[in-house]
């Protein structure tokens, strides 16, 4: 089943946004990435651990979500706040526009969050006359660029600071340097007056503490902090797969989710919030919204295989050491959560005939596996999702076309036939002899004509059979010496 995404980038517009310095600056930011957390790593004895803990917590919550997310709701609306269910993107954007014109907000000022993205609300919010401003340095950036985030905590991963100093510079209208300390205070005197003047604030959420009701927003910059408590109307957008049981699960989560993410001990903010302020005086709204986002997820969660990818913590660690990830960076994987969770993701939320590449866009190699925090097996749900890509399953139908799926088939049934792989494999050089040029094989015939549109076949190497023959014989004539 496929669902409502509207700001889903396709394969062929991807070359659009895909600015010249990719790969490096991906290269240069996951590699920083990547050594931070093998140093905050080494220093916790208990890490591997940690990640069982992480890993059996998610796993129980999966299990029992229906009873979680009753007890998150009681005790939200305990504390003061209001509830919504979403059950499709169009639901959560309307809740969202609902609130805002219940209260004449005529600007919005949002931290990061992913829920949002996948609800397109920044659209749906400037359509309805309401201006819509991203406040984390990296969302404001690529929201002047008018793309989407390319990797899940560090959305413009993609730009080096002087492709960040031209756009200020072309969008803000003045001189920009590339100077990262000097473009921060830019974005920032940007940015200040305009949480003075919000009619509202949205956030996204890292966690929803079930035993209290609490969300519990992680991050780097303040402005988190700024747009829960500055204006008076707080909106959180957030999936329902982010809820976890108690505190307890709290301390593990936030040991794993900073190490992993940016090799940090931990994050520089950790915000929780209860419901809205309660006394005159108290920091913080008047009134807190929760819209709990489901958007396909309880489908997902019918699935035991493929549900294990809402054990996500959203660490973004799987994409930095992606061989695939860092090569072709974020836009290429077409929706905006990019990297191996992604490629697992998006094919069960959009749905296989939209994301069908996405699961074959990997090179199985599990280093994401063996460095996520929470023990998601990514290249067995990849599988997965192939097998249900090519064969179909009881949670959806065969979305390879008919052509290649009848191709594969024969393949497989030749290649099981010892005889006729003999002589397929003594045939095929003739073949090839037709269509190699130089050494290469510039073009083929439908089906291998999809990758040689794209580049060069090397030509087969059929020989093994022989090749092994004659090591056989050479090492039969030595031992006999
Ligand atoms: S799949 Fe694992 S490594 Fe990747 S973002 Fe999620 S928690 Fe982090």
């Amino acid at each position: 089943m496929s669902h409502e995404v509207p700001n889903y980038i396709g394969f062929e517009e991807y070359s659009e946004h895909v600015p010249a310095s990719i790969p490096s600056a991906v290269q240069q930011a996951t590699s920083r990435f990547v050594s931070g957390r093998a140093s905050r790593v080494a220093e916790l004895p208990q890490w591997e651990e940690l990640r069982q803990i992480g890993s059996d917590i998610r796993l129980h919550t999966i299990e029992n979500m229906d009873v979680y997310l009753t007890r998150l709701e009681e005790k939200v609306q305990a504390a003061g706040g209001h509830v919504h269910w979403a059950q499709t993107a169009e639901e959560a954007r309307q809740i969202v526009l609902q609130i805002a014109r219940e209260h004449n907000v005529k600007s919005v000022v949002k931290s990061k969050s992913m829920a949002t993205e996948e609800i397109g609300l920044n659209h749906a919010l400037e359509q309805a006359g309401i201006e819509a401003l991203e406040t984390d340095l990296g969302e404001y950036i690529i929201q002047l660029a008018g793309t989407g985030p390319s990797h899940i905590i560090v959305p413009a991963v993609h730009l080096k600071k002087e492709e960040i100093a031209a756009l200020f510079s072309e969008k803000l209208h003045i001189d920009a340097p590339a100077d990262p300390v000097e473009l921060t205070r830019i974005a920032r005197e940007v940015l200040r007056e305009k949480f003075l003047n919000a009619g509202m604030g949205i956030s996204g959420g890292n966690f929803l503490i079930a035993e209290t009701g609490t969300l519990v927003l992680v991050t780097n910059e303040g402005n988190g902090r700024m747009c829960t408590t500055m204006p008076d109307l707080h909106v959180a957008v957030v999936g329902i797969d982010k809820v976890i049981p108690d505190w307890e699960s709290l301390t593990v989560f936030l040991k794993l989710l900073a190490r992993s993410a940016t090799g940090q001990k931990l994050s520089t903010y950790t915000q929780f919030i209860t419901g809205p302020s309660r006394e005159q005086g108290e920091f913080g709204p008047k009134e807190f919204h929760l819209v709990l986002l489901d958007n396909g997820r309880s489908n997902i969660l019918k699935d035991p295989v493929g549900r294990e990818v809402f054990k996500c913590i959203r660490c973004g660690a799987c994409a930095n050491v992606c061989p695939v990830y860092k090569n072709v960076g974020g836009f290429a994987y077409g929706w905006f959560i990019s990297g191996p969770i992604g490629a697992i993701l998006s094919p069960q939320m959009l749905g296989t005939q939209t994301a069908r590449e996405l699961p074959y866009a990997s090179t199985l190699c599990g280093a994401c596996a063996d460095v996520c925090p929470v023990k998601i097996p990514i290249p067995t749900i990849l599988r997965h999702l192939r097998r249900r890509v090519a064969q179909g399953d009881e949670f959806a139908e065969a979305t390879l076309p008919v052509t290649i799926r009848t191709t594969a088939g024969l393949a497989s049934f030749a290649l099981a036939q010892n005889w006729l792989y003999r002589i397929g494999t003594r045939i095929l050089p003739w073949v090839m002899a037709i269509f190699k040029r130089d050494n290469w094989i510039p073009y083929a015939p439908y089906p291998l004509s999809r990758w040689t549109k794209a580049r060069p076949l090397p030509p087969f190497n059929a020989g093994f059979r022989g090749w092994w023959r004659k090591v056989r014989a050479t090492s039969g004539k030595e031992s006999a010496k």
